[in-house]
């Protein structure tokens, strides 16, 4: 019949089969067979060896095949053989066994559906083992996914150094790197039609760093980085650009009053206390604004610099706009101040001297060296154009030392031409009165004892000073050198300061002694100022004494010296030693009284009038 059907030989037929076995025996293909109506498979030798059965029965129950399944797998792979039966066509499965020594093997299953003879329905199929593909399989996804994850991780650490070199550490807001490129970004991208910086320093940040730690100063600055986030839009950007210092930049705002709005917002919010513990800490803020078309943009962060130099300058705690003539003269001011630092070094610096008189005698009892600059270009220079500079950029100590060192050096020339000069008052600012520095310098000068006596210009200080101010004034006294409290009734110095501070003498301030020809209750003013000095034992010069009148009145009220225009304009040096050669003549001669009042009459129409 199979001769018949294939149209081969039976010796063909014989060869065909036995290569066919020798391929499965090589292949290690098992083939079964199953009639569906009837409880028994048909199993090669093969099939027997894949299910470690140790037998080689051709006639095989179908328990032995369940049996061997993973149960697991074998609802599903029953579900594939119900499925291919249902559509009575091809059976396609995978499956696990479980060898009688417990080894676990995946099987892969086909085959084909027929009906026999008597129309049973039937399968033939051939059945291999790919453990060794499903293991490698999942060795491979295994190793993908462990690839993946290592991308991921690299990918995160990647993300997290960028994001780092980007950010603040301790409030996470960006830093400057991150504002530098996003400005260059902004100010290239087409939907930005304005660009507004606004620089925010924190006012009275360092006293918070100084009295409350560390902790509290960070605790301030994350604080701030919040408040200053919560007033702008998510899309605007808040950078902390250095210790205290933070960059907003806001894009298509429109105008400056709206700029104005959020600039008052964020100093109101800046202002609220911040809670440390048990403390309320209270800080505030100075912003300067610039804004701009994004074409033009390039100097924005540089210009809102200025307008926070400016809004500083102007006793913080507000906003302003930087405008061009702002720029003109911070760089007229910075070119001054770099001059300015130069002048004690090159002898541009020198002291013009105002007399001071005993009310009463009116003899010469001192000398008010009062510092000068000779410009190079613009000549000769008083204290008001030059001072608010020297102290913005902290060059008011060193003016100090110049004027007192040159005061020294007039002085010793006025003794070696035979004069005996008076103590000489020397302006001594707070910032020089503060310097640890300052003893050590004042030692090496061996300036000989009451013969110097040195102004507190900047009084403020002196209801609240510090400790190394109190140390410095203590050992100021100590070396014979008289402290004198300026501008006293000004509205600075306090009679606390007074009590504590224990001066040598003290300077009724100009405003108050103008008044004393006009007003009787100013007059009784300046009485009192000399009842209570007089109580502490402390002496009294009348300032801005500018006319004869004055003068009367301040020595009848008691005031112990006079100075001012009345008496004698500041003047330089060789003027002052005429002054006093000639003073020293006459008061040889006649009263001294007399004499100092006929020099000091002629030295007024030739002093510089200042
Ligand atoms: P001050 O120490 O109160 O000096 C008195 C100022 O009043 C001087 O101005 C003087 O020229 C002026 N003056 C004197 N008599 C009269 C008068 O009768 N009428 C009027 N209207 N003014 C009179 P100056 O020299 O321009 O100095 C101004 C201020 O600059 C000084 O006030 C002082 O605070 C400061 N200063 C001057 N020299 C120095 C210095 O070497 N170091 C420091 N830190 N400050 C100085
Ligand atoms: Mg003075
Ligand atoms: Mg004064």
């Amino acid at each position: 019949m199979a001769e018949a059907a294939s149209g081969r030989t039976e010796e063909e037929f014989q060869d065909l089969l036995r290569r066919l076995e020798l391929a499965l025996d090589a292949s290690q293909i098992g083939v079964w067979q199953h009639n569906v109506n009837e409880a028994e498979l048909l199993w090669d030798p093969q099939m027997h060896k894949l299910y470690g059965t140790g037998m080689s029965d051709r006639k095989v129950p179908s328990d032995v095949w369940m049996n061997a399944l993973h149960p697991e797998d074998l609802e599903r792979a029953g579900k594939d053989f119900q499925a291919a039966l249902d559509s009575r066509s091809f059976y396609n499965s995978q499956f696990r066994i479980i060898l009688p020594n417990k080894e676990v093997r995946y099987l892969r299953s086909r085959a084909h559906f027929y009906e026999d003879l008597d129309g049973s329905p039937s399968f033939i199929g051939a059945e291999w083992d790919v453990t060794a593909d499903v293991l490698l399989n999942r060795e491979l996804i295994s190793q993908k996914a462990i690839a993946e994850a290592r991308a991921v991780a690299l990918e995160q650490s990647r993300a997290r150094i960028e994001y780092a070199a980007d950010h603040d550490y301790l409030t996470g807001l960006p830093n400057r790197r991150y504002l530098d490129r996003r400005l260059a970004e902004l100010r290239k991208d087409p939907s930005v039609e304005t660009l507004a910086v606004l620089h925010i320093d924190l006012d009275g940040f360092k006293e918070i760093n100084d009295k409350w730690g560390h902790a509290a100063g960070d605790a301030t600055l994350q604080s701030a980085a919040a408040r200053i986030s919560a007033a702008i839009t998510a899309n605007d950007i808040v950078s902390r650009v250095g210790g205290d210092e933070f960059v907003t930049v806001l894009f298509n705002v429109g105008s400056d009053e709206k700029l104005q709005t959020i600039a008052e917002d964020i100093l109101s919010r800046l202002r609220r206390e911040v809670r440390f513990g048990n403390e309320m800490l209270r800080i505030g803020a100075s912003i300067g604004v610039a804004f701009s078309p994004s074409s033009s943009a390039g100097n924005l962060l540089a210009e809102s610099d200025i307008a926070l130099f400016q809004a500083k300058k102007l006793g913080r705690n507000r906003v302003e706009f930087f405008t061009p003539e702002l720029q003109a003269d911070l760089h007229a001011e910075r070119r001054l101040a770099d001059q300015l630092r130069l002048a004690p070094v090159l002898r541009q610096i020198e002291p013009f001297y105002q007399i001071q008189v005993d009310a009463r005698s009116r003899c010469i009892v001192g000398l008010e060296a009062l510092a000068r600059w000779r410009h190079p270009d613009k000549g000769l220079l008083n204290p008001a154009a030059f001072l608010k500079v020297a102290e913005e950029y902290g060059l008011t100590a060193e003016i100090d030392a110049a004027v007192l060192r040159r005061a020294l050096a007039d002085r010793a020339a006025w003794v070696s031409q035979g004069l005996a000069p008076p103590r000489i008052a020397v302006n001594i600012s707070g910032r020089r009165l503060a310097d640890p520095d300052l003893i050590e310098g004042l030692r090496a000068l061996r300036i000989p004892r009451r013969v110097i006596a040195f102004e507190l210009v900047e009084t403020i200080f002196l209801d609240d000073p510090d400790d190394r101010v109190l140390a410095n004034i203590a050992a100021i006294k100590e070396m014979g050198i008289d402290i004198e409290i300026d501008d006293f009734g000004s509205g600075h110095a306090s009679l606390i300061g007074l009590v504590k501070l224990k001066p040598k003498r003290l300077k009724i301030d100009r405003q108050l002694v103008t008044a004393v020809t006009v007003s009787e209750e100013q007059r009784r003013l300046v009485a009192s100022i000399v009842d209570i000095a007089r109580a502490l034992n402390v002496e009294v010069i009348a300032e801005g004494v500018e006319t004869e009148e004055h003068a009367r009145i301040l020595a009848e009220v008691g005031c112990d010296e006079l100075q001012g225009y009345a008496i004698g304009y500041p003047s330089p040096e060789g003027e002052i030693a005429a002054q006093l050669k000639s003073a020293q003549a006459q008061s040889r001669g006649r009263s001294v009284a007399a004499s100092v009042g006929r020099v000091t009459g002629s030295a007024k129409r030739r002093s510089n009038r200042s």
